[in-house]
This record gives C-alpha cells, sequence and structure tokens, in this order.
C-alpha cells in the first residue's frame, strides 16, 4: 500500500498548524499551541487512489538542529510555507529551501511553495509574483492559500502527493 510522508516547514506563526488542521480535520484553529510539533497520519483518496499520507508539521526555531536533519531526511515530499504577510518568513523560505537540499545531497526533493494568510489582503507584504519567482527558483509548484477560508488548502497537498508518486 502507498504511502506518503509529507514536512510542513516555515517560519513561525506562517500557518503551518492550520494548514495542516484544515487539511487533515477540516477545521480553523485560531490559536494552536505554536511550540507543538505533531505528526498526523491519515487515509486520503487522491485521484482515485488511496494513500496513507504521514504529515509532520514542525514547530520550534530549530535549535536542535539534528532533529531538523532527521525530518528532512525522511521527508519525501515538503510544503515550504511563508506568509504573505511577513517579509522575514519570504526571507526564511530560501533558508528552509537550502537546508533541504543540502541534507537531500542537492538531489530532486518534491517541494510545493506556499504563500498563505491570503486573505489578508490589507496586510499583504509579498506579492503573488514574488512568490512564484521564489517558488521557480525552487523549481516548485507554487501556491497561495488560507487555511482561515480554506482557500487552495487540500490542493496544495494533493499537488504535493502527486509530485511524490511521479517522482
Ligand atoms: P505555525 O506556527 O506556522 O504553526 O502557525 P499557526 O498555524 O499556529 O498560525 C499562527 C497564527 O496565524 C494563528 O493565530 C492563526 O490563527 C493565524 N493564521 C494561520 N493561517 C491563517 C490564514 O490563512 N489566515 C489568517 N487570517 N490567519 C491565519
Ligand atoms: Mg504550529
Amino acid at each position: 500500500e502507498e504511502s506518503c510522508k509529507i514536512v510542513v516547514v516555515g517560519s513561525g506563526s506562517v500557518g503551518k498548524s492550520c494548514l495542516t488542521l484544515r487539511y487533515l480535520q477540516s477545521k480553523f484553529v485560531e490559536d494552536y499551541d505554536p511550540t507543538i510539533e505533531e505528526s498526523y497520519r491519515k487515509m486520503v483518496i487522491i485521484d482515485q487512489e488511496p494513500t496513507l499520507l504521514e504529515v509532520l508539521d514542525t514547530a520550534g526555531q530549530d535549535e536542535y538542529r539534528s532533529i531538523r536533519d532527521k525530518y528532512f531526511q525522511t521527508g519525501e515530499g515538503f510544503i515550504i510555507v511563508y506568509s504573505v504577510t511577513s517579509d522575514p518568513s519570504f526571507v526564511e523560505a530560501k533558508n528552509f529551501h537550502q537546508t533541504l537540499q543540502r541534507i537531500k545531497e542537492y538531489c530532486y526533493t518534491p517541494v510545493i511553495t506556499v504563500g498563505n494568510k491570503a486573505d489578508l489582503e490589507n496586510e499583504r507584504r509579498i506579492t503573488y509574483q514574488q512568490g512564484q519567482e521564489l517558488s521557480s527558483s525552487f523549481k516548485s509548484k507554487f501556491m497561495e492559500t488560507s487555511a482561515k477560508t480554506g482557500m487552495n488548502v487540500p490542493q496544495c497537498f494533493e499537488e504535493l502527493v502527486r509530485e511524490i508518486r511521479k517522482w
């Protein structure tokens, strides 16, 4: 039986937990404990094919480099999340990608780049085009999402599963 190990990475408070819980539990949790790192398993059917998804929702400022390296090693696909309302989180997305490249020894690894909080149009700092450019520098697909409204949330997980299956 097929399974997929997905790791959700990005700066603190970009919405990693909200995206994960929106997708796996169809809810928006306003105040999820930012220190909780949790992995979830769920059977999903994508393109008529059942898959056991394992999603690791990472947390923390990676003081524990060896732990981070370990989940980067075991992950088969990565969602690199920034918030469209945060410049530092956009810069950090590059750092996450670089770390990933190093740990995967520069081999191809399926990645989806996600600009979350797209519902906060008034607070936007990063344009759609900037996101697209960053994502194409990673050779990854790109989506803007909102864990709050649900926009593009299933799509980003499903696209990543398709990339993992191809690879
Ligand atoms: P994490 O640290 O990356 O796991 O971030 P969380 O998922 O805990 O979210 C951090 C904060 O941003 C919380 O207050 C959420 O309610 C809020 N948040 C997360 N996603 C969205 C979104 O798409 N839109 C809006 N408006 N708020 C969001
Ligand atoms: Mg979290």
